[in-house]
């Protein structure tokens, strides 16, 4: 159980992140370590509590609420506490396929549901996730496993993001032979082109990639399939498929102004930053560039973090974070007891760096943007917002409404769409013939598609969502792929 009341004895501490003007000078990851001792020291704060809820995995009023893995984070706190290496690390992996990602990118679901937050800050769980599997890679104890028998069965996993990297793992270790597709050009999906450099070094996904091949799943990039690789053809030759191909059509913003240049979609740009960033050969878009640009991004979640961080790093003069909602409270509210998942105020790593930069916040919030306004050459001058509040209106429902007299105008030459996703893109959905649910992703009953053999996982399945939960949703559609391939 860790150290006996090592909860009291040490306090909760994290690794120093680098200094926020010092980082924006280059796209290295941010965070640095603990010296090990006070990371041991962290392990010991876990009491191994009688009923943990941070490996629970459940919804609290719709929100999950600790690991959706069911990691055995108590077991592994205890065995890391007592530099068990080996024994922690193996507990973890029963679980997890890569918590070399999660560790990095998790938003610690796992911690929100930490006993010790209930009266004392909670267990630094992510970090000492991340430490174990570091150290495991360090030590050489990350060795290729090959099954010792090979069913005869092949698999096609399509896309290679957390879910479809999670889910060939898995039907690899079961012994089926797996071929995972992916259309771009470097294997990872939103691992590597998404979530920028800063908080997941691409030489981690691809440590990974090569693990992978050392342990016989073939991989195929450049594979756009039911555009240059035909779909049905796939079904013919496998004897089951797995689509994670993700949730990648980004909602739009139907306002005046919108189409013309200087309005991107976020992942694009994301996307073509981090390609020019590992091709020296690969020029960054001009229209992808924000040097010397006032930068507007409309969106405050994860992804228009991102873009501010590397709207920083590329040398904007200005930017801004337009939120449609109000500013989250300081800490819980009544409304949000433990151990619901804290909805409270989180300044992030590109927050802090704007703040150290400008001095400022960019997040704006209860702010809705009306009108992108361009020059009479059709460049972009600057986009007008107004203030809101949200109102009930006649059917009950809460909705946006303007504040008069409260419109502001914003000087932008580049804007960054960055307002989710609305579902899977057409082209396998429609190849397959596939129905979609309510939420237009592709519908499912454990995994299982309509069409025989074809299975479906990640966002694609459950709509944009985080690493975590896609990893859980490929490792249980192997499960049930794996159930369907011994009936054959
Ligand atoms: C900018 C950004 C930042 C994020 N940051 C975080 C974070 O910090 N923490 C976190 O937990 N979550 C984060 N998320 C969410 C997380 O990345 C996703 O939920 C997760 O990657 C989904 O995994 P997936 O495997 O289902 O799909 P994806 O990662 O989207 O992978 C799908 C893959 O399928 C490929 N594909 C699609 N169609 C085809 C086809 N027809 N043929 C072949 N290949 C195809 C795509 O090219 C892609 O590589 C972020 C998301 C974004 C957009
Ligand atoms: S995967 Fe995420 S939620 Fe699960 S234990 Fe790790 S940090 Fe916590």
């Amino acid at each position: 159980m860790g150290k006996l009341m090592g909860f009291l004895e040490y306090e909760r501490c994290l690794p120093p992140d680098r200094d926020p003007l010092e980082r924006l000078k280059d796209w290295d990851e941010i965070h640095g370590a603990l010296p090990l001792d006070s990371q041991l020291e962290q392990a010991g704060r876990c009491m191994y509590c009688g009923v943990p809820f941070c490996h629970s995995g459940i919804a609290i009023k719709g929100t999950p609420t600790g690991c959706p893995l069911g990691n055995l984070i108590p077991e592994w706190n205890d065995l890391l506490y007592r530099q068990e290496w080996d024994a922690a690390v193996d507990r973890l992996l029963r679980t997890i396929s890569f918590p070399e990602f999660t560790g990095r990118v998790c938003p610690a679901l796992c911690e929100g549901a930490c006993t010790c937050g209930i009266h004392q800050p909670m267990v630094t769980i992510r970090q000492n996730e991340l430490t174990l599997i570091e150290h495991a890679f360090e030590t050489g104890h990350m060795q290729p496993y090959i099954p010792e028998t090979r069913t005869g069965k092949r698999v096609a996993v399509i896309g290679s993001g957390p879910a479809g990297l999670a889910c060939a793992n898995r039907l690899n270790q079961f012994g089926h032979s797996v071929t995972v597709f992916e259309r771009a050009d470097r294997l990872g999906g939103l691992l590597m082109y998404g979530i920028p450099n800063m908080k997941l070094d691409k030489q981690i996904v691809d440590r990974r990639i090569e693990l992978m091949r050392a342990e016989g799943i073939e991989f195929v990039v450049n594979a756009h399939i039911g555009v240059n690789h035909s779909a049905e053809g796939l079904l013919s030759e496998y004897d089951a498929l797995v689509l994670c191909c993700g949730s990648t059509t980004p909602r739009n913003l139907n306002i005046l102004g919108r189409e013309g240049p200087g309005v991107v979609y976020a992942v694009d740009y994301l996307t073509q930053n981090t390609k020019h960033l590992l091709d020296a050969s690969h020029p960054l878009p001009p229209e992808m560039n924000a040097k010397g640009k006032h930068v507007v991004i409309i969106g405050g979640g994860d992804t228009g973090t991102d873009c501010v961080g590397t709207a920083l790093r590329q040398g904007c003069k200005s930017v801004h974070q337009l939120e449609i909602m109000p500013r989250p409270a300081e800490e819980r509210t009544e409304q949000n007891p433990w151990p619901e998942y804290p909805r409270i105020l989180k300044t992030d790593y590109a927050q802090e760096e704007a703040i150290a930069k400008y001095g400022d916040d960019p997040r704006q919030y209860l702010i809705n943007a009306r009108e992108i306004e361009r020059d009479d050459k059709g460049a972009v001058r600057a986009i007008i917002t107004d203030d809101i509040r949200w109102a009930k209106g006649a059917d009950g429902r809460l909705s946006p409404q303007p504040v008069e007299g409260k419109s502001r105008k914003w000087p932008a030459d580049l804007v960054l769409i960055a307002m989710g996703f609305t579902g899977p893109e057409e082209t396998l959905v429609d190849a397959f013939g596939l129905p979609r649910d309510a939420r237009a992703n592709v519908a499912a009953v454990n995994y299982r598609t309509e069409r025989k053999g074809v299975f479906v996982a990640g966002d694609m399945h459950s709509g944009q969502s985080l690493v975590v939960r896609a990893m859980n949703e490929g490792q249980e559609a192997a499960a049930a792929c794996d159930q369907y391939l011994k009936q054959l």
